[in-house]
């Protein structure tokens, strides 16, 4: 096992840089946790992230380069923000991190992803801008953005054999983003098997559940009272929520420290963890095709009955 593991997060994509704010409320385990030794098992962490490093400007990007002449090894590199297509143009380019000090030229997200991904043990997708394109993946969007997979190859397995590893959301949730970086480093330093992964490239784990499994809301859903706007406590399919069909644990795992994931709160589920994101799923705030319930008076009508019948019954006064 190498003494030090590297992390490089390289933001330079196109993003609104969510994910980086996301890792900042990660608690279980916090990024603190990982890089200051707190977790046992695991060699020392060193992470360079923009958000974080003392070093800026010429300083900071140097990290980067001495990846690319393969002086970081083994080292784990986490990509935020799509990768624009560069050749779509005559001139200009999308999006870049740092200058090439041969150059004095940017050097692009993706020319990034081709000199440091060939060299990295291990590839992690964060955010669905990184993972599938996300918003700048939209029809009609001028950048051609993609998601690391559409640029490496679904196929793609790194120096260690790891196929790339995706944590979609917009943004990612914060304990998914830890907790599968901490599998890697894991992984990595030999103490767990090979990540199982979905054929999203998602940790099994985390995207096996739809939504709707760990609402708050689902018994409303069971009985068909659903709500016609927003303050109601019931379901709310009928605005819009795409939780029956979407794989996202947010709603059984809660935002922060175990509270809050969109529709217990009250947001519909607008899909943000699914390839197709957004586009896929808009117009938002209209009824979804596929999650489509039964308001008549049949099964959700018997369940509210027989429910209300149980509950007066067993509340009520011992006999
Ligand atoms: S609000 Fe969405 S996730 Fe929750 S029960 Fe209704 S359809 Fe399912
Ligand atoms: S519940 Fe839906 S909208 Fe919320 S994070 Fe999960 S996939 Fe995204």
């Amino acid at each position: 096992m190498a003494d030090i593991l590297h992390i490089l997060w390289m933001n330079g994509g196109l993003s609104c840089d969510g994910e980086s704010v996301a890792l900042t409320a990660a608690t279980q385990p916090s990024i603190e946790d990982i890089v200051q030794g707190a977790l046992p098992g695991l060699p020392e962490v060193a992470l360079h992230w923009p958000f974080f490093d003392y070093d800026s400007g010429p300083s900071f990007i140097e990290w980067y380069h001495r990846a690319e002449r393969g002086e970081l090894e083994p080292f784990v590199l986490i990509v935020e923000g799509s990768v624009a297509d560069e050749t779509n143009k005559d001139d200009g380019y999308w999006s870049g991190f740092g200058n090439d000090p041969a150059t004095g030229q940017p050097v692009t997200a993706g020319e990034w992803l081709d000199r440091l991904a060939p060299r990295a043990a291990a590839v992690m997708a964060v955010g669905t801008c990184a993972t599938y394109g996300g918003i700048h993946a939209m029809a009609g969007n001028p950048t051609g953005a993609m998601g690391v997979p559409d640029h490496l190859g679904w196929d793609w397995r790194s120096r260690a054999g790891l196929p790339i590893v995706c944590v979609p959301g917009c943004p990612t949730h914060p304990d998914n983003l830890t907790e599968v970086l901490l599998y890697l480093l894991y992984q990595l330093a030999g103490q767990a098997p090979m990540i199982p992964l979905d054929e999203f490239l998602r940790p099994r784990w985390l995207f096996e559940a739809t939504v709707h499994t760990g609402c708050d809301r689902a018994a409303y859903y069971d009985q068909s009272e659903f709500a016609s706007g927003y303050g109601s406590p019931t379901c709310l399919v009928k605005v819009g929520c795409w939780g029956q069909v979407v794989r996202c644990n947010v709603a059984k795992r809660g935002w922060i420290n175990g509270v809050g994931g969109c529709p217990n709160v009250g947001g519909i589920c607008i899909a943000c963890t699914m390839p197709g994101f957004p586009d896929k799923f808009m117009p938002f705030m209209d009824e979804p095709v596929a999650a489509a319930a039964d308001d008549g008076p049949g099964y959700g009508s018997l369940v509210r009955t027989l429910r209300g019948f149980t509950v007066r019954v067993s509340t009520g006064p011992p006999r």
